[in-house]
C-alpha cells in the first residue's frame, strides 16, 4: 500500500510523472508484476535528481528500471519508489564516430541512428529490446559481441544525488554484467565508440540479425528474453531441450517450444508460475547434467 504523505511529497516536486500503486505488469515485457508503491517517470536528469534526492531524505528504498525486458516482478510488487528511466531521457547525440545517448534511449534507436550515420559497431544488438542505460548495467550482447565492446564512458548518478563519470574499465564489465550488479546506481548517459562502415553492409547484416531472431524466438508471446545464463562453452537453450522440457507449463508460464530457453506468458501467467518453472528448469538441468544454471534475468521485487 503506497504511502499517500509519500506520494503527495514526490508529486509536489515532480508534478504529473508521479503514480501509486502502479501495476508493474504495464511495465515489463512479461506483462508480470505486481503494484510499485510509488513509480516515477522523470521527464530530465534535474528530476531524477530530485526523486534520488527524496528517495535518499526519507531513506526509502529506490528501484531503476528501464524498458523492464528483463524483469521479473513479483506478484506482490515493489516497496518504496520506483524509478523509469524512459523516453524524457532519451535524446541522441552523434559526433564523429561517437554517439552520445541518454538511458532511456532504445538501443534499437541507437542502432538505426548510428546505421544511418554509416557507423559500424552496433549491428550485433539489432532486435534486442529495451533501453540504453538496461543493456550497458545488463552488458546486453548477442551474435559474439556485447555492448561493453562500444563503450567508451558513462555518466551515472549514485544514490547520495551525485553525478559520477565512470570509464569503460570503471564499468567493470563481463558476461551479462556490470559494476551496478555490486553497486546500485543510475546510469544517465553513455558515450560508445563506432566506426566508419558502408550503410549498405550495416543493413544486409541487421536485416540478417533479425531474420534469425525471428526464426527463433517466440516473438508473439509476451517474454523477457534468454532465462539463463549460457554456462561456459555451452548453451541453456540445448541443455533444457535436451530434458525434454519444451512446452511444460506452470499455471500460464510455458517453457516455449521454439526457444527452450525463453519462457512465456500464455495470457495470465503469475511471477510465482516463472518461478516454479525456473526452479523446475534447474533442477531436472542439474540433476541430468550436473550444470547449475543461473538466471540471467533480473528479480525484482523479492527483498
Ligand atoms: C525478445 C527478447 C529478446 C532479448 N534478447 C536479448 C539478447 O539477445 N541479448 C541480451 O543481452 N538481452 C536480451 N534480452 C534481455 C533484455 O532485452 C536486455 O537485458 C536489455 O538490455 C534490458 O534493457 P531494459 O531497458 O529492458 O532493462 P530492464 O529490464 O528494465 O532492467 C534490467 C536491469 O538493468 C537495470 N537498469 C535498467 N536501466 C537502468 C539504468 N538507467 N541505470 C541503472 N540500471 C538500470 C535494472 O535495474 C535491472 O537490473 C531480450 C529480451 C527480450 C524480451
Amino acid at each position: 500500500m503506497a504511502d499517500l504523505t509519500l506520494y503527495h511529497g514526490l508529486l509536489a516536486l515532480i508534478p504529473g510523472r508521479v503514480r501509486a500503486g502502479e501495476p508493474m505488469k504495464k511495465h515489463t515485457s512479461w506483462r508480470i508484476g505486481g503494484p510499485a508503491d510509488i513509480f516515477v517517470e522523470p521527464g530530465n536528469r534535474r528530476e531524477l535528481q530530485l526523486v534520488v534526492s527524496f528517495a535518499r531524505d526519507k531513506g526509502i528504498p529506490l528501484t531503476v528500471i528501464g524498458a523492464g525486458s528483463n524483469l521479473l516482478v513479483s506478484d506482490n510488487g515493489i516497496r518504496g519508489i520506483v524509478v523509469k528511466i524512459g523516453n524524457g531521457m532519451a535524446r541522441v547525440f552523434t559526433v564523429g564516430n561517437e554517439i552520445t545517448v541518454e538511458a532511456g534511449a532504445k538501443l534499437a534507436v541507437v542502432a538505426s541512428t548510428a546505421r544511418d550515420a554509416g557507423l559500424g559497431g552496433f549491428e550485433f544488438s539489432t532486435g534486442i529490446p529495451g533501453t540504453v542505460g538496461g543493456a550497458v548495467a545488463m552488458n546486453a550482447g548477442a551474435n559474439g559481441s556485447a555492448v561493453s565492446a562500444l563503450v567508451k564512458n558513462v555518466l551515472i548518478l549514485n544514490f547520495d544525488g551525485n553525478f559520477v563519470g565512470k570509464s569503460k574499465e570503471d564499468m567493470s564489465f563481463s558476461y551479462r554484467r556490470s559494476i551496478l550488479h555490486s553497486e546500485p546506481a543510475i546510469i544517465v548517459e553513455a558515450t560508445f565508440t563506432c566506426y566508419p562502415r558502408d550503410k549498405k553492409l550495416i543493413r544486409e547484416e541487421m536485416a540478417d540479425y533479425l531474420k534469425k531472431r525471428k526464426a527463433s524466438q517466440p516473438l508473439c508471446y509476451p517474454n523477457a528474453g534468454s532465462v539463463f545464463k549460457n554456462p561456459p562453452g555451452d548453451s541453456a537453450g540445448r541443455l533444457i531441450e535436451a530434458t525434454g522440457l519444451k512446452g511444460v507449463r506452470v499455471g500460464n508460464a510455458q517453457i516455449s517450444t521454439l526457444h527452450a530457453n525463453f519462457i512465456i506468458n500464455l495470457g495470465s501467467a503469475t511471477a510465482k508460475d516463472v518461478l516454479a518453472l525456473i526452479e523446475h528448469v534447474r533442477e531436472v538441468v542439474n540433476s541430468r547434467f550436473g550444470v547449475d544454471l543461473q538466471p540471467e534475468i533480473k528479480f525484482t521485487g523479492y527483498d
